[in-house]
């Protein structure tokens, strides 16, 4: 594991950023590529899915895990792993076994639990601290709606439901309060393919402000948080990630920004829109849809993206024949390159890898790659991961050449937003000749 220098961090600092709150700016240069910060997470919990293929400890990738001998639910690399793991695992051991099936704490409560844990037994500023105090995570609570309270009730209810044993509470507002930082600066940890890992908090990160044009992304070596440049960054430039996936237009992005962080995004995208026209592109057609009609099909198209977000973990043959009417509706006016068509092309291929037909999902995702070039920024990990699929589905379909070609596109982008170094990089560079 990588700590980063226990003496502070070297070469960005902490800075009021006009009209933004705090932000965090660079001291030096950054050449794409540069390792900008590496923060460990403060507290983090692996998806429950992923149980037995990761470590619970430090998010290893590892074949031969060892289970916890008393729920046989969490697995660790070794005897180090489990007894460090040992005071967050314990909230949850005989509580998983106690319930059995009803364990169904969200991801959410559970990271909430081990994080009231660790503030009580941990005292002293963390290595994930060293420019911001978790306690000092923003909140936003002024800014809750009615929805969003109700939802953060129900979570602290099922925190003293399944952790009532084992768990020393904080008073109601406490809990109110931790819940919406967590709501606010939650990081998801993925693997290489996008694939969900579980949930972290890395108070340092939580910094970093939010542009459609970002200059560093964040990527997840185990349980470490890194962010790379992948623009070079002068002294005096602000730091920007994005928090979003950038593949939609505007006025959708900027209403995620508001429904989940609270502010309206003023990037030179968002000011200039620059990629909309392409992004929602019309089909050529020999009478030109009426504007009312496109307008009724992006209406479609955006309702489609929510219910697919709330049906995320449904992945049937059912879903593909939902996606493929959808495609067939939207396809009349929308011309291929439109991102609700790509949209509902990746759940398509996503439904194709569950259900292992592999040349469908290989012909999905060569109709997208395309256009994610052009609407994603160079270094992105939506358009790394697509290269690592397909690559991955024509090795598996005897297309070797075709694979090598598309392995190698992924390795491009991934040298520099996972850096040489990473597991996920040296993995492929073994499989590419
Ligand atoms: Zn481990
Ligand atoms: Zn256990
Ligand atoms: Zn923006």
């Amino acid at each position: 594991m990588i700590v980063p220098d226990p003496d502070g961090i070297e070469g960005i600092e902490q800075f009021q950023s006009p009209g933004k709150g705090r932000g965090l700016r660079a001291c030096r240069n950054f050449t794409i590529g540069d390792l900008v910060l590496a923060c460990p997470a403060y507290s983090c919990a692996l998806s429950a899915a992923e149980r037995g293929a990761y470590c619970d400890c430090c998010f290893s990738r590892n074949k031969s895990l060892s289970k916890c001998g008393q729920c046989k639910k969490a697995f660790y690399c070794n005897m180090h792993c489990q007894r460090r793991d040992w005071p967050m695992h314990k909230l949850e051991c005989s509580a998983m076994c106690a319930y059995g099936e009803k364990w169904s704490p969200s991801e959410t409560v559970r990271l909430a639990a081990r994080i009231t844990a660790k503030k009580k037994t941990q005292l002293e500023k963390t290595l994930s601290e060293k420019l911001l105090l978790v306690s000092d995570l923003e909140a936003n609570l002024d800014k809750l709606d009615n929805e969003k309270k109700e939802m953060i009730e129900a979570d602290i209810a099922a925190l003293h439901h399944f952790y009532s044993k084992h768990l020393e509470f904080p008073d109601h507002a406490s809990l109110i309060m931790l819940f919406a930082q967590v709501n606010c600066n939650g990081f998801t940890i993925e693997d290489e393919e996008l694939s969900h890992l579980g949930s972290a908090i890395f108070p340092d990160v939580s910094l970093v402000n939010h542009s459609c044009c970002p200059n560093v992304i964040i990527t997840y070596r185990g349980i470490v948080a890194e962010v790379r440049a992948i623009r070079d960054i002068s002294p005096g430039e602000e730091i920007f990630t994005s928090y979003i996936d950038l593949l939609y237009p505007t006025e959708d992005r900027i209403q995620r920004l508001r429904d989940s962080y609270y502010f309206t995004c003023e990037c030179t995208e968002c000011s200039t829109k620059a990629k909309d026209k392409a992004k929602m592109k019309i089909r050529k057609l020999s009478t030109p849809p009426k504007p009312e009609v496109i307008e009724d099909m992006l209406r479609y198209g955006r309702n489609a993206i929510e219910d697919f977000r709330r049906a995320k973990h449904t992945k049937n043959i059912l879903l593909l024949s939902i996606c493929e009417l959808s495609l067939d509706k939207m396809g009349s006016v929308f011309d291929d390159t439109n991102v609700y068509m790509l949209h509902m092309m990746y759940q398509a291929m996503g439904v194709c890898l569950f259900m292992e037909d592999w040349e469908g999902a290989l012909s999905y995702g060569e109709r997208i790659i395309g256009p994610y070039r052009v609407y994603y920024p160079s270094y992105s990990l939506n358009v790394a991961s697509m290269y690592l699929k397909l690559g991955r589905l024509c090795l598996g379909l005897d297309k070797e050449s075709q694979g090598m070609k598309y392995l190698k596109k992924a390795m491009a982008i991934m040298e520099v937003v996972f850096g040489k170094d990473h597991p996920y990089f040296t993995e492929i560079q073994k499989e590419v000749k």
